[in-house]
């Protein structure tokens, strides 16, 4: 069976993680938590990081840093994992969902200004924030979105999980337009480095900001808000969302070989698309001309001439030996939700269309040409 999502882990982690082990930093303290830290905000073009746990801690810390009151709302796209649902409604804010782009499946910018205009229209400052969640490696067209928050005085939080080393071209409108990458385009990002995230730490994730008061805060909700100088005096809630030194060390491991990660990502999402471009009712990845994408997972849609769902299909790639993942459920279709009251009547026609015709092929960084080739084989096979 190919398998769909394999990590690289090289000797610079086994040493660096040796050095924990062998000198006794393993907890939360150490060398490799700041100096990871460090490096990763400076490769997004950031001035903060703070290491968190997880992805799903990260953006609940990066929440927590804006400060919402009890119903303040957040704009997020309804195709993504449910972390991002969770992080605003567990800091005591109301997600406004919107749906996805056809082509990129990331959320759609047209809908997030007819539902920032809404929201500005009913008068109620209750709307905070947008959190754009780029998705399978595409960035999300953020110009629009910075506008947007410029004009209404929101901040974005930017779920770059997906996306580690993609880049979008900024200001293409303008005489100045400038490459950034992902995670250094809003007000706050966050990051996985989950084990199937294009970088890893096995578990992990980090907040990133150039806003120095709420990088304090991020670190104070990391670690329970101990006060920097009274230390068992509490005027806040917090949480233990620390990373460990030998989970950094693996981090700082990994980010050294970004560069060939990336190539190999970009590889296989060019290698796919050459080979199974000519097969009819197949949605394949895009690459709008403002970004460069890092093909974290390589995406198909299925078109429903083909006679086949996305579960009928898997099955069928399955039984040629080819392992592959379904798409997100939107959170509008998810049953937790609707008990709470949210998203009942909602319809998201685009989001609902991919989660059940798309499907994402084996993409992880241990595979070969020969695997892709089977992939492709057997793709080509089954939509005969
Ligand atoms: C993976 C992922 C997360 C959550 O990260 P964990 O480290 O698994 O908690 C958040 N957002 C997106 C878009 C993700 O893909």
């Amino acid at each position: 069976m190919i398998p769909v999502n394999e990590p690289l882990i090289g000797e610079k982690e086994i040493e660096y993680v040796n050095e924990c082990l062998r000198t006794g930093w393993i907890s939360s303290a150490g060398r490799f938590i700041e100096e990871f830290e460090e490096k990763w905000a400076a490769y997004c073009g950031m001035k903060y990081g703070i290491a968190m746990s997880n992805g799903t801690t990260a953006l609940q810390a990066a929440v927590g840093c804006i400060g919402l009151e009890p119903g303040d709302k957040v704009i997020m796209p309804t195709v993504t994992i449910i972390s991002c649902a969770q992080a605003i409604i567990y800091n005591g804010g109301i997600p406004i969902l919107v749906d996805s782009d056809p082509r990129t499946w990331c959320m759609d910018v047209v809908q997030v200004r007819e539902k920032v205009e809404a929201e500005i229209k009913r008068g109620d400052g209750k709307l905070k924030a947008i959190m754009p969640v780029h998705i399978y490696g595409h960035p999300v067209d953020m110009d629009p979105i910075r506008g947007l928050a410029e004009k209404y005085n929101l901040k974005i939080i930017e779920d770059a999980a997906e996306v580690h080393g993609a880049e979008y071209l900024t200001d293409r409108a303008t005489a100045t337009p400038q490459w950034k990458r992902c995670g250094g385009l809003g007000h706050i990002s966050v990051f996985s480095f989950y084990a199937n995230k294009l970088i890893t730490t096995g578990e992990g994730g980090m907040v990133l900001t150039n806003d120095p008061a709420c990088a304090e805060k991020a670190r104070s909700l990391r670690n329970l808000c101990f006060l920097p100088h009274r230390r068992f005096y509490h005027t806040e809630l917090g949480h233990n969302f620390r990373l460990t030194n030998m989970q950094a060390a693996i981090g700082l491991g990994q980010l050294e070989r970004m560069e060939e990660i990336i190539a190999k990502k970009r590889w296989m999402g060019k290698a796919y698309t050459e080979r199974l471009q000519g097969i009819s009712g197949l949605q394949l990845p895009v690459e709008e001309p403002w970004a460069k994408q890092v093909y974290w997972m390589y995406g198909i849609v299925l078109n429903e001439s083909t006679g086949l769902d996305a579960v009928q299909f898997a099955q069928k790639l399955k039984e040629k030996g080819v392992e592959t993942r379904p798409f997100f459920l939107g959170m509008h279709e998810q049953p937790v939700f609707h008990d709470m009251g949210l998203f009942k009547d909602e319809k998201y026609p685009i989001a609902e269309r991919i989660a059940r015709q798309g499907l994402y092929l084996p993409s992880g960084l241990t595979l070969t040409e020969e695997q892709l080739d089977q992939v492709c084989n057997a793709v080509h096979k089954v939509l005969k």
